[in-house]
Parts: C-alpha cells; sequence; structure tokens
C-alpha cells in the first residue's frame, strides 16, 4: 500500500515536473528529454515529432498516476470494508455471548424450578406409586434433549424377598418390566449400589443389554444411560435407570452440581415414599408389624359388626425353631422366617392381612371368612393350605430345615361373637396354638362352635384336627 502510494505521488510529482520544466523553458532537460526522445524514436510504431512525444509521456504519466490512485482506493476500501467485517464479526460474538449467558441463567432458572417443582409434586403425594411416578416424571424432564425425551425407569427394593423390583416408569412400556426383578448381586445394579454413585454408561446396548427387559427395550437415538443408586446409610432403597440422548452424557459435567442435587431429591423422595411403607411392615420378613397389624384388627371387628360378617384369626408359631438357630445360627434362621413369610402371604387372599406377631409367630386376619354351608369352615381350609405350604416347602430337608408350624384358629360370628374385642379372639386363637404344640405340633386346631345356647368348644378336645 505504501509503495503504491509512493509510485503515485512519484506519478504525479513526474508528469507536472516535466509540464512545469518544459513550459517554463528548461532547455537542459529538454534536451535531456529529447535525447531519451531519440533513443526511443527507433523503436515507436508511428513517427512522432518530440511535441507529441512529450505529450504522450505526460498523458500516460498522469494515467499511471490515476490508476496508481485508484488502485489505492480500492485498497483503501477493501481494507475498510474488511475492518468493518471484522467489527461487525466481534460485535456477533459478543451478543452471541451475550446469548450464551442468557441461555446460562434460563437454563440454571430451569433447573432451579424443576427441583422446586420436583419438591412441590413430591409433598403432594402420600401413595408410595404416586410418588415414584413423580420422581420417574421428574427424572425424565431434567435428562431429556430437545429432540428426545429421556426412558425413565424405577426399581424399588423389596426387603421380604431381598431383590430389586420395577416399580414404575416414565415414557417407558410398563408391561416389559413389570415382571422383572433382580438380586441386589445383580449387575449392573450391584455395581451402583457399592459405589454408591450413579454410573454413566455411553452404550447402552453392551452394559445395560445384560438385563433381559432392557433388551427388548426401542432405544433409537437414546443410546447413553444413567443409573443413579438411592442409598441412606448402607440402607439401599432402589434404583433409577434412564436412557437418554448422548448428549445428556456429554454435558453431565458441566452440570454435576444440578444433577447432585437432583439425585439427593429423588433419593430423599424414595425414602419418603418407602417410609409410608416401612412404618407398617415388619423390615425382616416384609409383612405387617405387630402395631399396624392390631390397629386395622381392631378396626376390621369393627366392620364385621357393622356390615354384620364373620371374621376369622390365625396363631401361627414356627415348630422347633430354635433348634434352627442353635444349629444353623441366626442369618439362617432369619433366612427361613421371610420364607415363611412369604408362604403364608401366598396362602391366604390379597385383602387378608398377615402380621408378625413377634419372634417366630406370625398372625393371620380373615375378613368376611366363616362357616360356609357349601364348603364347610373357610377357616380351616386356609389354615390347613399355610400348613401344608410349608410343610411340603421343606420337605425332604434334612434336621433342623424340615420345618412345620401349628396353627391356632378362631371364627368370629355375627351376632353370637358380637362382643369379642381383637384381644379376646388374639387370647383364644392363642388357646388353640398352645393345644396344637401340645397335641403334637404341625397341625391346627380351631375354637369349634356350639349351636346357639351351649357355649363354644374346641375342635381339639376330642382330637386335634390334622393332620
Ligand atoms: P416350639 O415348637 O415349641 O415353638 O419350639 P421353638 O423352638 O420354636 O420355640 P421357642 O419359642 O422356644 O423358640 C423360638 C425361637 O425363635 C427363639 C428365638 O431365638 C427365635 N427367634 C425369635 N425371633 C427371631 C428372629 O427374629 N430371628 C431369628 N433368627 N430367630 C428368632
Ligand atoms: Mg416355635
Ligand atoms: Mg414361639
Amino acid at each position: 500500500m505504501r509503495v503504491l502510494r509512493g509510485l503515485f505521488f512519484v506519478c504525479v510529482l513526474a508528469a507536472l515536473g516535466v509540464t512545469a520544466w518544459y513550459v517554463s523553458g528548461h532547455y537542459e532537460l529538454s534536451d535531456r528529454l529529447t535525447g531519451l526522445f531519440l533513443s526511443v524514436q527507433s523503436w515507436l510504431p508511428t513517427t512522432l515529432d518530440f511535441d507529441q512525444f512529450l505529450v504522450i509521456l505526460t498523458v500516460a504519466s498522469l494515467l499511471l498516476a490515476s490508476l496508481i490512485f485508484l488502485a489505492c482506493l480500492l485498497i483503501v476500501s477493501f481494507t475498510v470494508a474488511r475492518l468493518g467485517v471484522a467489527r461487525q464479526r466481534q460485535l456477533g460474538h459478543a451478543a452471541a455471548s451475550a446469548k450464551e449467558v442468557h441461555h446460562v441463567r434460563d437454563e440454571r432458572r430451569r433447573q432451579y424450578e424443576q427441583l422446586t417443582a420436583l419438591g412441590q409434586a413430591l409433598v403432594s403425594h402420600l401413595d408410595k406409586r404416586m410418588i415414584v411416578q413423580a420422581i420417574a416424571e421428574a427424572t425424565s424432564r431434567a435428562t431429556s434433549m430437545e429432540q428426545a425425551d429421556s426412558v425413565v425407569s424405577c426399581w424399588l427394593y423389596h426387603i421380604e424377598s431381598d431383590t430389586i423390583r420395577f416399580e414404575t416408569g416414565f415414557y417407558c412400556d410398563e408391561a416389559t418390566f413389570t415382571q422383572a426383578n433382580f438380586q441386589l448381586t445383580e449387575l449392573p445394579f450391584a455395581r451402583v449400589i457399592s459405589t454408591q454413585k450413579p454410573w454413566l454408561i455411553s452404550s447402552v446396548a453392551e452394559e445395560l443389554g445384560i438385563l433381559k427387559p432392557y433388551k427388548r427395550v426401542q432405544l433409537g437415538s437414546l443410546t447413553g444411560a444413567i443409573i443413579v443408586p438411592h442409598v441412606i446409610e448402607q440402607s439401599v432403597l432402589g434404583v433409577t435407570v434412564i436412557l437418554c440422548h448422548a448428549d445428556v452424557l456429554k454435558r453431565y459435567a458441566d452440570q454435576g452440581a444440578y444433577y447432585d442435587a437432583l439425585w439427593a431429591e429423588l433419593t430423599l423422595a424414595m425414602a419418603i415414599a418407602i417410609q409410608g411403607e416401612v412404618a407398617i411392615l415388619d423390615r425382616l420378613t416384609g409383612v405387617h408389624n405387630r402395631e399396624y397389624f392390631m390397629k386395622r384388627f381392631h378396626q376390621e371387628v369393627e366392620r364385621a359388626n357393622r356390615f354384620h360378617v364373620p371374621l376369622s384369626v390365625l396363631m401361627i408359631d414356627i415348630d422347633n425353631f430354635k433348634a434352627v438357630n442353635d444349629t444353623l445360627g441366626h442369618p439362617q434362621g432369619d433366612a427361613v422366617l421371610r420364607i415363611i413369610a412369604k408362604e403364608i402371604k401366598r396362602a391366604v387372599r390379597a385383602i387378608d392381612l398377615v402380621g408378625r406377631y413377634g419372634g417366630e409367630e406370625f398372625i393371620v386376619l380373615l375378613p368376611e371368612t366363616g362357616e360356609d354351608a357349601a364348603s364347610g369352615s373357610g377357616t380351616m381350609v386356609v389354615a390347613e393350605r399355610i400348613r401344608k405350604s410349608v410343610e411340603e416347602n421343606f420337605q425332604g430337608m434334612q434336621k433342623p430345615l424340615n420345618l412345620t408350624v401349628s396353627l391356632g384358629a378362631i371364627q368370629r360370628r355375627y351376632p353370637e361373637d358380637r362382643d369379642l374385642d381383637y384381644r379376646e379372639l388374639i387370647r383364644l386363637a392363642d388357646e388353640q396354638l398352645y393345644r396344637a404344640k401340645t397335641t403334637g405340633k404341625n397341625r391346627v386346631c380351631m375354637v369349634e362352635h356350639q349351636p346357639a345356647g351351649k357355649d363354644a368348644k374346641t375342635s381339639g378336645e376330642d382330637a386335634p384336627v390334622s393332620p
């Protein structure tokens, strides 16, 4: 640029100089120019006189100067244009980063609102399933990208079976999961539970595909996954599995604080969901605890009186259970208690109430169950079913694991027994249990009612009812 500018001035000055000198009669210069003219004359295509040569030389110099001037102009305007673009680009960048700041702020606000909404959603539910549903929904929202919604499945730990079972999900086909349950020791659940940290999986098919239900999930663009453990003080509550877009994993590290807060909130929610259940369940066996059972028992007796329906009570005690503890140890004894609790639950209807009365004794309440003209005593049918199922479960085992149970039963009729409250019913059933124990164990003894007008007598006065 500088060179061009210099050339331009040189040309202009040269042209002006030549003209001025010539006009003002400087003939030394004229002599030199004449010399130049003579030396180039033979090269020129036409015959020119000296004056014409000078005019052409001047015009040529001016033309050259104009050309150089134009070139300068072009270069200047081009440079200005380029500077303008650069400036615009700078402004653009500034605008973009301002936009980015807004975006980040919006994102933070959205995340905060999500956490707040989640908290509100959780306190508005009391039912465990509703809370877990809210958890699944919030998790899906928090981990969805614009182009893809995350598929969330929530799994809860069940103490009575010592398994992790599918509870509910969001955007997930529940039919795929409903029957699924896993041991705590199974991968990939075992990994997150032992580390107590979320596991980010970049290839779902590889890592989660080992779990049967996930083999059937249509993944589409959801190639990533996050498995979040919900553990409070070594106590496992459950696990949330999120199938998500790979981009969610990419930005995970940037949003670590948000996700940590989210997982903590979800764990708390899950604890609240389960707490409701824990308060009414026996931690070891998963049947109702004694306190809750008694409350319900009292209510059911009142309901039976109001609706004029019978109900029955079974007291169940494991035979020779002490020997299991003494020979195999307490943990093995606990495992046996769980198995028997499960057998009892399997043998009764969903509306029947099973509770742990204490130690190795269980109690069962059978609403609307009594004497049936067609099938005899419904109570005895259920009691026998329980006795047999336990006997069969442990059949073939060696001592002390060839376990059986003894049962004491009572049917509360209406209106004859309307004055029997739940305490009296338990006392009478317990008497029958004692009788079953003293007459050989592995049997059912039941209070047998006499026709109206006579006192009740027991079914085992002459002989035990079974086996
Ligand atoms: P019986 O046939 O007369 O019922 O004999 P038993 O050995 O079952 O009777 P007993 O009532 O003398 O023993 C009950 C045992 O149950 C004693 C106690 O150590 C055990 N037990 C009570 N609660 C638990 C528990 O939560 N876990 C384990 N492992 N054992 C328990
Ligand atoms: Mg016992
Ligand atoms: Mg006992």
